[in-house]
C-alpha cells in the first residue's frame, strides 16, 4: 500500500483531471477531479488537465467551456493545461467557443494538452511497440470481428480477440499496411501467468492472463484509444497520482502491462469510489448530477439542466467542502471545513473503496453553515443577481438600494441555506405591498379589532421620533395596554400586515428595517380594504 507523504517525499506531486469534452461536466464528474486537484495542493504540486479528445465523433461543442468554467467556479483551476493559443488553434465548428481572456500560458509545460495535438507522439510509442515485437498489425475487418463476438456470445463467453496476427510474418504485415490495407495495431498481452497492481485504496490486484486480450492501441483512422493515450500522456506529463473513477478498474491490467513493457514506471493509482445518489443508485440527472455552473440541456427530452452554482446559488465554499466528503473523509468528525483545512487534512487514507452519496438536502444545509458566516454585505452582493431575475431590484441599484438589501438580507441570513431561496425569503421588503396569505389574513386581519388595533397602532407609528426597533416595540406595547390585549394579539395581526405571512425575523426589527413609509403604507392598505 502506497504512504502518499513518504511517496511525495521523492517524486513531485503532479494529478490529472483528464475529461472527454462529450459533455458538460457534473458534480459527479467533478468530484474525481476534487479529489485530484486536492491531493496536488496538499503536497505543494500541480494540479494538471488534459483534454481526452481522440474520439472526434463524439465532441460536444461548449462541453470544454464548460469543463473549464466548472474549474474556475469551483475555486479548483488547474496549473497546467490549454492555454489561450492551444485553445485558438481548435476547430470552433467542433469545440464552440471558449473564453481564453484570463488563461495562463503554460509554455515550457508538459503539452499540448489536448489529445488531438499529440498524434505523433502515440503514433511514435506505438511504432516503438511494433519494433520490438510487443505489438502487431490486425487485418480483421468489422464483419470478421463481429462473427467472433458473436461465436463467444452464442458459447456464453465473453468476447476475447483471438489472436488471429499476433504471430503473422511482420514483414507480409508491412507489405499490407503499406499498400494501404486498413489496420489497426494490438498490444500483445501476456499469455500465462497473472498481471498484478497496485491500488493505493484497495491493495494489490491481480487478473489471470487468460481472461485478457490483445487489445488495440491504435485504430484505423490513426487514433489511439484511452488505452494508450492516457499512458502516453500519464508518463510524459510526469504525472504522479492517476486518481479516476473505479469503472476503471477492469481496464487496469491493460495500462500497467503497456507501462511495463514501455518500461516506464507507472504513477500511483487510485481508483476513486463511484458517486451515488441519496437513493443508492448512481447519480443521474434526477437524484443530483448537474452542472456545477451553466446549463445543459437533456440529450432525449430538452429540458434545461442547472448549475448548483450559478442557478441555486449553493456557494463555491459550500461545494467544494460538500463534495470533497463524498467518499472521502479526514478520519474524525470534522464536516464543515474550510478550503485550506480540507487541503491540510486530505490524504489519500482516507478515501473509502465505498461509493460515496451525493444528498442535495445536506449540500443545502451545509451551504447554509457557509451563507451564515458571510459579512453581510457579502451576502447582498452574492444575492444581488437573484434579486434582480426575480425583478425586486433594478439591474443598476444605487447605493441606498445596496444598504437596504443589506439590511433585508441580514434579517434573513439564518434561514437562507442557497442564495436562490433569497426572492422567495425577502420579496415583501421589496414588492410595494407584500403578496398576502390568504389563511394568514383570514387568520388575522379579519379578525375582529384587527383593523382597529392596526389603525391605531398607523397613528402612533406616524409620530414616533426614532424609526428604530425599540420605538417601534414601545408603540405597539401601547396599543395592546390601550385595547386591554396580549401582545400577541397585536403582532400577529401586524406581522401579516407588514408582511403578507406570518412567519420571519423578529418583528420589530423587521418593521425597523422595512421604513417609516412603507409600513404605513401597508397599515393603511389593510385598514381601508383587504
Ligand atoms: N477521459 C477519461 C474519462 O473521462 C479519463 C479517465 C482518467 O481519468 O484516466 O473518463
Amino acid at each position: 500500500m502506497m504512504n502518499a507523504a513518504s511517496d511525495a517525499a521523492v517524486r513531485r506531486v503532479r494529478t490529472r483531471y483528464a475529461p472527454s469534452p462529450t459533455g458538460s461536466p457534473h458534480v459527479g464528474n467533478l468530484r474525481t477531479a476534487l479529489f485530484s486537484y486536492l491531493l496536488a495542493k496538499r503536497f505543494g504540486g500541480d494540479f494538471l488537465l488534459r483534454i481526452e479528445d481522440t474520439d472526434q465523433t463524439r465532441l460536444v461543442p461548449g462541453a470544454l467551456k464548460d469543463i473549464i468554467a466548472s474549474l474556475r467556479a469551483m475555486g479548483m483551476m488547474y496549473d497546467e493545461g490549454p492555454d489561450a493559443v492551444s485553445i485558438a488553434a481548435l476547430d470552433k465548428e467542433k469545440y464552440g467557443e471558449v473564453p481564453t481572456d484570463d488563461l495562463p500560458s503554460f509554455s515550457g509545460g508538459h503539452g499540448p494538452y489536448f489529445q488531438s495535438q499529440r498524434l505523433h507522439r502515440y503514433r511514435e510509442v506505438v511504432d516503438t511497440l511494433l519494433a520490438d515485437g510487443k505489438a502487431y498489425y490486425a487485418f480483421e475487418t468489422k464483419e470478421e470481428l463481429d462473427q467472433q463476438r458473436a461465436m463467444c456470445e452464442a458459447r456464453k463467453v465473453p468476447f476475447l480477440y483471438n489472436r488471429q496476427y499476433r504471430d503473422y510474418d511482420t514483414s507480409e504485415a508491412k507489405r499490407r499496411v503499406d499498400a494501404g490495407e486498413e489496420s489497426v495495431v494490438r498490444f500483445k498481452m501476456p499469455l500465462t501467468g497473472t498481471i498484478e497492481a497496485d491500488d493505493a485504496i484497495r491493495g494489490t490486484l491481480t487478473w489471470d492472463a487468460t481472461s485478457q486480450d490483445d487489445f488495440v492501441i491504435l485504430k484505423a483512422d490513426g487514433f489511439p484509444p484511452y488505452h494508450l493515450a492516457a499512458i502516453v500522456d500519464d508518463h510524459d506529463m510526469d504525472i504522479s497520482h492517476v486518481l479516476r473513477g473505479e469503472e476503471w478498474i477492469p481496464s487496469y491490467p491493460k495500462h500497467i502491462a503497456l507501462f511495463r513493457d514501455l518500461g516506464w514506471q507507472p504513477p500511483i493509482y487510485i481508483h476513486t469510489p463511484s458517486v451515488l445518489g441519496p437513493d443508492k443508485k448512481k447519480l443521474a440527472k434526477r437524484n443530483g448530477a448537474r452542472p456545477v455552473t451553466g446549463t445543459i440541456y437533456d440529450k432525449q427530452t430538452g429540458e434545461p439542466i442547472y448549475g448548483y452554482v450559478d442557478h441555486d446559488g449553493v456557494l463555491p465554499e459550500g461545494l467544494f467542502n460538500f463534495l470533497a466528503l463524498v467518499g472521502w473523509s479526514p478520519g474524525d468528525d470534522s464536516e464543515v471545513m474550510s478550503r485550506d483545512e480540507i487541503i491540510r487534512k486530505f490524504d489519500v487514507s482516507g478515501i473509502s473503496p465505498s461509493p460515496g452519496i451525493f444528498d442535495i438536502d445536506k449540500l443545502y444545509w451545509m451551504n447554509g453553515v457557509y451563507v451564515r458566516e458571510l459579512p453581510q454585505a457579502v451576502l447582498a452582493e452574492r444575492s444581488l443577481p437573484y434579486l434582480q431575475r426575480a425583478n425586486l431590484v433594478p439591474e443598476e441599484p444605487d447605493d441606498a438600494t445596496r444598504e437596504y438589501v443589506t439590511h433585508v438580507l441580514a434579517l434573513e441570513q439564518e434561514r437562507i441555506k442557497v442564495l436562490s431561496e433569497t426572492p422567495e425569503i425577502s420579496d415583501y421588503f421589496f414588492l410595494p405591498l407584500p403578496n398576502y396569505n390568504e389563511k394568514s389574513a383570514e387568520k388575522w386581519l379579519r379578525k375582529p379589532g384587527a383593523k382597529e388595533y392596526l389603525s391605531d397602532l398607523a397613528a402612533l407609528l406616524v409620530d414616533i421620533q426614532d424609526w428604530d426597533h425599540d420605538a417601534i416595540e414601545q408603540a405597539t406595547r401601547t396599543i395592546g395596554a390601550k385595547h386591554n390585549r396580549e401582545r400577541g394579539d397585536i403582532t400577529h395581526p401586524v406581522r401579516v400586515a407588514v408582511s403578507g405571512r406570518e412567519n420571519g425575523p423578529g418583528l420589530f426589527e423587521m418593521m425597523a428595517v422595512l421604513g417609516r413609509e412603507r409600513v404605513l403604507a401597508r397599515l393603511a392598505h389593510v385598514v381601508s380594504g383587504a
